[in-house]
């Protein structure tokens, strides 16, 4: 057993086996130190489905479609890094694109590996790594960024060209709540404990 101290008063006290949808409360302030999520696998599983699905709809249609003096230019996800590497700026495409589109697959995809076997009862092979794996790229994952500098070019651009947006483009503005209720959702400490059951 190991001992846990209360964000509030500093209290230390042993770490109590608190059952899901429980809260551990501390004795001296009453102050809530943690809660266990309720079914935060089937939660987080079931967001990280509709992000999967987000996710590939984001990737395969236009993103933005741009209309200037009759010519009509049509965007996707992966076409701004592709612009940026062509322009020679291969330090900033390699981080747009690591940022989202390698990091955000690599959440969703190490997720899904890790909860949706999770939820029958298995662990498949590399599981431990993968759920491992997925605290270290969610930092990268800065979708949201993205979006903000989009919507700030589109403004810009708005009196220059007629802008249609696309459905990858709604697609991409709902993955990014979907992702982080996932991510709300997710009570690392219970997964990790399901894993340890079935080893
Ligand atoms: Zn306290």
């Amino acid at each position: 057993m190991s001992v846990i101290g209360c964000h509030h008063c500093d209290a230390i006290c042993d770490e109590p086996d608190i059952p899901d949808g429980g809260a551990a409360i501390c004795m001296r302030c009453g102050g809530t130190i943690f809660r266990r999520q309720r079914q935060t696998v089937e939660y987080t599983l079931a967001l990280i489905t509709a992000a999967a699905i987000l996710f590939v709809v984001a990737n395969a249609y236009p993103f933005l479609s741009f209309e200037m003096q009759g010519q009509i230019t049509q965007t996707t996800l992966i076409s701004g890094s592709v612009a940026l590497w062509e322009q020679g700026r291969f330090a900033v495409a390699a981080l747009v694109f690591m940022t989202t589109i390698v990091a955000p697959a690599l959440e969703i995809g190490l997720l899904l590996y890790v909860l949706a076997p999770l939820h029958f009862g298995r662990a498949l092979p590399g599981a431990v790594i993968a759920f491992r794996e997925v605290e270290r790229f969610r930092p990268w994952s800065m979708m949201e960024v993205f979006l903000i500098g989009i919507f700030v070019a589109v403004v810009k651009l708005a009196d220059m060209a007629d802008i249609v947006p696309g459905i990858a483009l709604w697609a991409f503005g709902l993955l990014i709540p979907t992702l982080a209720g996932a991510a709300s959702f997710l009570d690392a400490e219970i997964v990790w404990r399901r894993i340890g059951d079935l080893k």
